[in-house]
């Protein structure tokens, strides 16, 4: 038996490797990056950049890759790699826009001098639907040969993009789903826990990650009864309303899962306590308000605490979930946020031992 001493020989031609990393990501937004990482290089490019549109055809996210030549203190040169999501999507420069307007009309590549380089834009397709734009300035356009090659990238992408999309949505609801809460939160949470977290803007300057962020569990209440009383299709049909309530009640940047069956979790970014408040509070009062076929009136209970960069993300979500259920006990249709429970005495201070520092 022959014995397999260099590896090296085994290995699969460059592309084809990055092809093969970037479909075993089980996560829509490290994919997005990783497709970045894959033609940066390969087009000989320093900024690479994604933008995102959402349902709506709107700009819901801007993904900047950057390279650049660190030389270290040994003399030795080495290239290093940032990725950094833009907060403010409004800071998009007009050239860029305007550019990706025209792929949009034209359903294809399009490409124009700016700033002394080329700016090239090709459309990410999911169907016939324009979902994104994946964007590189250089100073020559792209070969035929090169064309070639992101669009075949770009196919893989938008393809497996969408297999993973299918994968961490809800079908009932279309909503993200459990799944897709653990690897969000995980990220929201670690770039919080890191001070030197930053959003890098079109306009070149940087901003921190801005605001703080609060969890909510949402939970119907006595969902069974609606269950029994009127069997589950009307069930599921409430369920929906009740969906498309909250989602009009919440921002679009605010981030709504379906946890479980009538459990839902809300992730919203806000200043303080009051404000975090006031949106949980305008969600409780949308589905208290509105009248639903057959059943008429339905309510929610609602727990939140503050995702706390020196709480691991499981105590968050503990933490809100028990407030939820002490909604619940206190008689349904409230809202409680955990320290306001902690202060009235309700739960026991949270310990050192048990907010987990790093
Ligand atoms: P509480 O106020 O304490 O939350 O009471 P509840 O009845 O809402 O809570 P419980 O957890 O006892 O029951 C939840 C019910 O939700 C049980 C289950 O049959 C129902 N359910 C879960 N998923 C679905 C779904 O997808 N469709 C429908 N129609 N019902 C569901
Ligand atoms: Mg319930
Ligand atoms: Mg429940």
């Amino acid at each position: 038996m022959r014995m397999l001493t260099n590896a090296n020989q085994f290995r699969v031609p460059g592309l084809l490797g990055k092809l093969g990393m970037m479909t075993s990501i089980r996560d829509t937004e490290l994919l997005e990056q990783s497709l970045l990482r894959t033609l940066g290089p390969l087009l000989g490019v320093l900024d690479t950049s994604l933008y995102r549109l959402d349902d709506g055809q709107l700009l819901a996210r801007v993904i900047h890759y950057h390279r650049s030549k660190v030389v270290e203190a040994d003399g030795v040169a080495r290239m290093v790699e940032r990725i950094e999501e833009i907060a403010q999507v409004s800071d998009v420069q007009p050239e860029i826009l305007a550019l990706m307007e025209n792929v949009r009309l034209l359903g294809k590549p399009c490409t124009r001098s700016f700033a002394g380089d080329m700016l090239t834009a090709y459309p990410l397709l999911g169907g016939d639907e324009v979902l994104g734009y994946f964007v590189f300035k250089r100073d020559h356009e792209a070969s035929p040969n090169e064309d070639a090659t992101i669009r075949g990238v770009l196919e893989v992408f938008s393809n497996y993009y969408a297999l993973l999309d299918v994968s961490q949505r809800d079908r009932l609801t279309g909503l993200l789903n459990r799944q897709a809460l653990e690897n969000n939160f995980e990220r929201i949470w670690s770039a919080m826990a890191r001070p030197d977290s930053f959003h890098e803007r079109a306009d070149g300057r940087r901003s921190q990650l801005s605001g703080k962020f609060w969890l909510a569990v949402i939970d119907v209440d006595h969902f069974k009864r609606i269950n029994d009383t009127f069997g589950h299709m009307v069930g599921d049909e409430i369920l929906l309303l009740a969906t498309r309530l909250m989602q009009a009640t919440f921002r679009s940047s605010d981030l709504l899962y379906r946890y479980g069956g009538e459990e839902f979790v809300a992730i919203i970014s806000a200043e303080n306590e009051a404000i975090a408040r006031n949106v949980f509070e305008r969600v409780r009062l949308a589905i208290e308000a509105h009248v639903f076929p057959r059943i008429e009136s339905m309510t929610v209970s609602i727990g939140y605490a503050e995702v706390d960069p020196e709480v691991l993300p499981v105590e968050v979500l503990s933490r809100a979930d028990r407030s939820l259920y002490q909604a619940k006990q206190d008689g349904r249709n409230r809202i409680y946020d955990f320290h306001e429970l902690v202060e009235r005495g309700t739960f026991a201070s949270p310990s050192y031992g048990e907010t987990e520092l790093f």
